[in-house]
């Protein structure tokens, strides 16, 4: 199959998804930024009131991880759409950075900000594993 490159009105399509969820993603960490702020206002300095909480402290600190994990990937997510915007003003949205082939456009409809193609990611997520 011939790789040809994305239309310019599909291009510009993709770009406002990217856009969209790049909006959606900082807001997102500001938010979560904020609320921590003020958590940590919340809990400093006031001893009665943590050894009170300490019973709950298990179920505290799993969702602290959940959400420093949910900030982690929403970062990442923000690295990967402005690469993916990069790669639109270089003309390379949507080629698969391993084998150069064309990424399916249903997938960019999901995952707009995709690196490799479908048979890529298989294999690199293979690879991850067995190194597990
Ligand atoms: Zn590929």
């Amino acid at each position: 199959m011939a790789v040809k490159p994305l239309s310019a009105v599909k291009l510009k399509h993709f770009e406002a998804l990217i856009l969209k969820e790049l909006n959606e993603s900082r807001s997102y960490i500001d938010k979560a930024n904020q609320d921590q702020s003020i958590g940590a206002r919340e809990s400093s300095g006031d001893l009665s009131s943590y050894a009170f909480h300490q019973a709950d402290q298990g179920s505290d600190t799993n969702l602290m991880e959940q959400n420093v994990m949910l900030m982690e990937q929403e970062r990442e997510k923000v690295r990967l759409l402005n690469d993916a915007l990069k790669k639109i003003a270089e003309g390379l949205f949507g080629k698969c950075e391993i084998c150069g082939d064309n990424i399916a456009e249903t997938r960019l409809e999901v995952i707009p900000y995709a690196r490799y193609c479908m048979d890529c990611k298989t294999k690199e997520e293979d690879k991850k594993r067995r190194r597990k």
